[in-house]
């Protein structure tokens, strides 16, 4: 792996969609959550893994709605939004035991936000040290695990 993503400017997929579409939109109506990695749907949300992952088990909590912010998606997806938070902590502090985690929304370009048209909340586990590895060590960042691993093992842990 030769890339340089930094968790709050990263884009989601650098492939165009062919319809203009937004993935957001499209991976859940595909029906083929494992090949999209999506973890877990709920109610109003589901879980995907980001593709480009800052550090290893970043996954995203995304309403199924097209909404692009918090105010419009409404108290009963904000509120499963946090719970699915809640939950992917749990999983991601048994599976990986990380020192730490950042959650966070980029609303707005401006802000950071890769895919702006559509809400999707970070959560990705930290250790000491992972955001300045690169620094030190030169060009390359280290991503441990194949997404697949990451899939099977947070999987499991909702199903
Ligand atoms: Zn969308």
């Amino acid at each position: 792996m030769d890339h340089l993503w930094t968790p709050w400017r990263y884009r989601f997929l650098q492939e165009p969609q062919p319809n203009g579409g937004c993935i957001f939109c499209d991976k859940p109506a595909e029906q083929r959550d494992a090949e999209n990695f999506i973890l877990h749907r709920a109610q109003h949300n589901f879980v995907i893994l980001n593709l480009y992952p800052y550090t290893t088990g970043h996954l995203m909590i995304v309403p199924f709605r097209h909404v692009a912010t918090l105010e419009e998606a409404g108290i009963e997806v904000r509120a499963e939004m946090i719970e699915l938070a809640a939950q992917a902590e749990q999983l991601l502090r048994a599976a990986y035991r990380p020192e730490g985690l950042n959650i966070g929304l980029n609303l707005g370009k401006c802000a950071g936000a890769g895919i702006a048209a559509h809400l999707h909340l970070h959560v990705l586990p930290r250790w000491t040290g992972d955001a300045n590895f690169m620094s030190v060590i030169g060009e390359t960042r280290v991503i441990p695990e194949d997404l697949a691993d990451t899939y099977a093992k947070l999987h499991q842990g909702w199903a």
